[in-house]
């Protein structure tokens, strides 16, 4: 897809991380706004049931809504063999499931966070809890207070990450809602007499929307797959 404008339909437009993609697709020369769908009203903003006629002039669908939508929007976009890129967090296991059974049809990107800086430091928390392997290990998040889910899917994916890395359960995670918080995360090793931290502040949404289509113009004119940050950065052979 080098040097091809790619047009972006933005699902959950009118939340906090939709009204950041638009404002990146804008500003943006490689990216055009296809529309933008959501129930809540704003400018150029059309209900979900539109998705399927405006997707048709777009070449991938960019989703930052609820679990439910991003599943419906998934299934569309496998349907019409279109990318379908997804940053929304709180799937249940059954949603996953469903999220890649779109995969079987059409590319679907799925990341709990859209930095790729963030994507990194799942690697090297990987990598630390395989060698540390006497440290005890705690994550912790703070996101602001109408955020829904929490744990936040970026502390469960650190999680996630390490028990893969080490064996054993999930380490703990304790969380925070409060005031504007973008998103922090510390991933705390501590042994005897000294302690490690894999720490990621967010300063801005902006990071997200662009990491979004990074993904999205990364997605487009692959095979169908379910795919993550781990893939684009190329990062499992690291692990290995
Ligand atoms: P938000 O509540 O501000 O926005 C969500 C929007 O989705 C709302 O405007 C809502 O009306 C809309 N929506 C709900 N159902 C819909 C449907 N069926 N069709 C279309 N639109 C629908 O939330 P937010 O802060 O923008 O976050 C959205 C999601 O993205 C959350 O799951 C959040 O955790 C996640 N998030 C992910 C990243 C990342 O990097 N992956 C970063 C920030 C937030």
């Amino acid at each position: 897809m080098a040097n091809k404008v790619l047009r972006v339909l933005i699902t959950g437009a009118a939340g906090r991380m939709g009204r950041a993609v638009r404002a990146e697709i804008e500003a943006a020369t490689a990216f055009r706004l296809a529309g933008c769908v959501d129930f809540r009203p704003g400018p150029g903003v059309e209900t979900p049931d539109a998705f399927e006629y405006l997707l048709a002039s777009a070449d991938a669908a960019v989703d930052f809504s609820t679990p439910e939508a991003a599943c419906e929007f998934a299934a569309v976009c496998a349907r019409h063999r279109k990318p379908f890129v997804t940053g929304t967090t709180g799937f249940s296991p059954k949603q996953t499931a469903a999220l890649k059974a779109a995969g079987r049809k059409a590319p679907v990107f799925a990341a709990p966070n859209m930095s790729p800086a963030v994507n990194l430091t799942f690697a090297l928390a990987a990598l630390a809890a395989k060698r540390l392997k006497n440290f005890d290990i705690h994550i912790h998040e703070a996101h602001h207070a109408a955020k829904r889910d929490a744990p936040s899917g970026t502390a469960l994916r650190y999680a996630e990450r390490i028990a893969l890395a080490r064996g054993g359960d999930l380490p703990p995670i304790t969380s925070a809602r409060a005031g504007d918080i973008i998103g922090d995360h510390t991933v705390l090793f501590a042994g005897p007499h000294e302690r490690v931290e894999i720490a990621h502040r967010a300063h801005s949404r902006a990071l997200f929307a662009a990491g979004a289509l990074k993904a999205a113009a990364w997605a487009a004119g692959r095979k169908p797959g379910f795919y993550d940050y781990f893939d684009l950065l190329e990062l499992r052979d690291l692990l290995k």
